[in-house]
């Protein structure tokens, strides 16, 4: 399994905690999962806004995306997620939090990888994308700054999945047909019996 919006196995030590921390932590998951745009919510298909300036008001939407993502044990996770249309992602590096603003992509490598990926607006869907090995992202930090960014695989795949948010790009457009067929019939909502 890849790196996406999802945790990686091995990002569930519950071996090493009690079953009440681990019950506590499931439920702090579930509730930060309600809190972000699910698939259906036409705003997923939007484009976002360049952001004009970093300000205070900016700051405090990093700090609350980024307490989300780690409360929902993703990886990543786009302003568009939680209903902002505004161009910025968090994620994590190397197990550091990090923010792009007005994220672009300079240079990609002619290398790809095909792998699984999950969303935090997608639940229960896993289907294999194919991305760039290697890219170089620029973009500006929580200060303002002008950031560049050489990333290989995991975080790589991780900022072109969240690129592809701010876009109105989902996982089911970047997988081949039978993959986005099955992912589609898990998204489906399900008859509820007796409603007419
Ligand atoms: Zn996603």
């Amino acid at each position: 399994m890849a790196d996406h919006d999802h945790p990686h196995d091995h990002d569930h030590d519950d071996d090493h905690e009690g079953d009440d921390e681990a019950l506590e932590r499931e439920a702090r998951r579930l509730v930060a999962l309600s809190r972000i745009r699910q698939y259906g919510d036409p705003v997923l298909r939007m484009r976002a806004r360049e952001v004009e300036g970093v300000d205070d008001d900016l700051r405090r939407l990093i700090e609350r995306m980024t307490e989300l993502m780690h409360e929902a044990k993703g990886v990543g996770l786009a302003a568009t997620q939680v209903g902002v249309l505004s161009r910025l992602f968090v994620f994590v590096d190397e197990g550091e939090d990090r923010v792009l603003v007005n994220p672009v992509i300079a240079t990609r490598s002619s290398d790809t990888d095909r792998d699984d990926e999950g969303c935090l607006s997608l639940r229960d869907v896993l289907v294999p994308v194919e991305r760039s090995n290697a890219v170089t992202i620029q973009g500006l930090d929580a200060a303002g700054e002008r950031l560049e960014l050489t990333l290989e695989l995991p975080s790589a795949r991780v900022v072109q999945h969240e690129l592809d948010h701010l876009d109105g790009v989902l996982i089911i457009d970047r997988t081949d047909e039978e993959s986005r067929r099955a992912a589609l019939a898990t998204l489906r909502p399900q008859p509820v019996l007796g409603a007419r």
